[in-house]
This record gives structure tokens, sequence and C-alpha cells, in this order.
């Protein structure tokens, strides 16, 4: 997959050579583009902001420097992947389509992601208009609160995005059991000692039995979820869960 972020900040995309994505980065598996907007201004004060039209507070990201670097990005990637791809545009918005596991598991499919981070009160809407010419434009939310800027929002979905991809997680089985992967979050979890500070792992984890365990852990998993995200479980019809799980 090959990934490219345009911000005023690229410095701050700099974890992304870190840890486990700038593993897979560094092995070639995640083709990694990071881009200064400002180096498509043409004013010696580098500037990306105006006032917006009809009034209102704050500064709005202006058109061109913006259209010059995702053309730029688009060229650059199309000669490296092939004229036929085009990227899929995510515009990291507070008003956007709110990003979930499901979500970051369709985007892992894809071959050029291109996320766009704003700043100040965001980017002028014929910016998605003008790209969506050519390829798909996702507006992207992390969640229901308002950043400074897309950067924190861009390393949220590149990592989770990026740790799907294949040969980048050690054990590709963590990314099936884990938290929404089924819709549900994770069980706790236990490691060595057995014993800590008078607090014992539960029996059944060292009991050796995997049919139980694998109970306990649903078990336990619907009970996590029914307490701290209810919401996990409105949609799910009864069929979904069985008979000891309607029990729990
Ligand atoms: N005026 C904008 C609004 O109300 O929709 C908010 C702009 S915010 C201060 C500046 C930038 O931060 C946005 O353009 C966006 O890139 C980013 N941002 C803020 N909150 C975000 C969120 N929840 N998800 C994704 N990006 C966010």
């Amino acid at each position: 997959m090959r990934v490219d972020v345009v911000s005023v900040f690229p410095d701050y995309l700099e974890p992304l050579r870190l840890s486990l994505i700038g593993r897979a980065v560094a092995r070639g598996r995640l083709r990694l583009g990071v881009h200064d907007l400002r180096a498509f201004t043409h004013d010696v004060h580098r500037t990306v902001d105006d006032a917006p039209f009809g009034g209102g507070a704050g500064m709005l990201m202006t058109p061109p420097p913006w259209g010059e670097a995702l053309d730029h990005v688009r060229a650059e990637g199309r000669a490296q992947l092939g004229e036929h791809v085009e990227p899929h545009l995510l515009v990291m918005s507070p008003a956007g389509v709110r990003f979930d596991q499901a979500m970051a598991e369709d985007l892992a499919r894809e071959p050029w992601l291109v996320l766009a981070c704003g700043r100040y009160e965001g980017i002028d809407d014929r910016v998605l208009t003008d790209a969506a010419r050519h390829h798909r434009v996702t507006p992207v939310s992390i969640g229901d609160y308002v950043l400074a800027g897309g950067e924190a929002a861009a390393l949220v979905v590149v990592e989770a995005v990026g740790r799907l991809l294949p040969g980048v997680l050690g054990n590709s089985a963590s990314v099936v059991e884990e938290s929404h992967s089924e819709g549900l979050l994770e069980a706790p979890a236990y490691t060595r000692p057995a014993s800590w500070r008078g607090l014992d792992v539960p029996d059944v984890l060292t009991s050796g039995d995997h049919a139980r365990v694998a109970r306990w852990r649903r078990d336990e998993s619907l009970r996590r979820t029914a307490a701290r995200r209810p919401d996990l479980l409105g949609g799910r019809s009864a069929a979904d869960l069985d008979r000891h799980d309607l029990a729990v």
C-alpha cells in the first residue's frame, strides 16, 4: 500500500517512522510520502489561509496550494503505481464520516490512500469537489470532538490501517481476536506472574482447557461490552447470541 499525507506540519507525522508502522515503512510493506503543503505556495509568506467568505471566526485553508499539492501527489503516485491507479483521498474533518474498525479494514484493502490534514477552520470545500473529479474523496472524522489539526487524526488512521496490512503484525491472529473485530470489546487479558500483589489470574486461563478458555473469553467480552459500550450490542439480534450468551 502507498500512503501520502499532506500537512503544513510534516514533522508532526514523524511518529510514523517509529515502532510497528515505522518497521512496515522500512521493510517496504507501506510506502509513505509526507508532503509539506507550504511547498506548493508561491508568495514570500508561504500563505495557506485566508478569511472565509460570508464572515465568521478564524481562517480557512485556501484552494490553490491544496490543488497543486494534490495534483503533485497524484502524479507522483501514478508514476510509481501505474496510470490506471487512482488514490482515495481522505480529508480529515470533524464533519466527516466516523472512522471505525470496519472502515480501517476496508481501507486496508486499497492500494493507495492520500490523507489531507486541515488546520485553522478547515479546508475550502472546493478542494474536495475538484479532487472528486479524478478519484474518490471521503471526509473522515476520528470522533465527535474537535482537534486543532488533522495530523493527529491522520496518525490514528494510518496506524489503524497500517497494522492490518499483510505481514505488518507478527501474529496475524491478533487482528481477528481483538476489540471491535467482531463488534465486541476484547475480554480482559493477563500474563505472568500468575499471582501479583494478591491478585490472581482467573483459574480458567491456566487450566489448559481451550474450550473453557474460549467460552470464558466470549462471556467476559459480552459482559465488558454490555458494561462499557452497550451501544455495540444494541443492533445485535438475539439470534446472533447463543443461549449461553443470552444468560450472561
Ligand atoms: N471548523 C471546523 C469544523 O467545525 O468542522 C473545525 C476545524 S479544526 C479546528 C481544524 C482541522 O482539524 C480540521 O480541518 C481537521 O483536519 C482536523 N480535525 C479536527 N477534529 C477532527 C476530528 N474529530 N477528526 C478528524 N480531523 C479533525
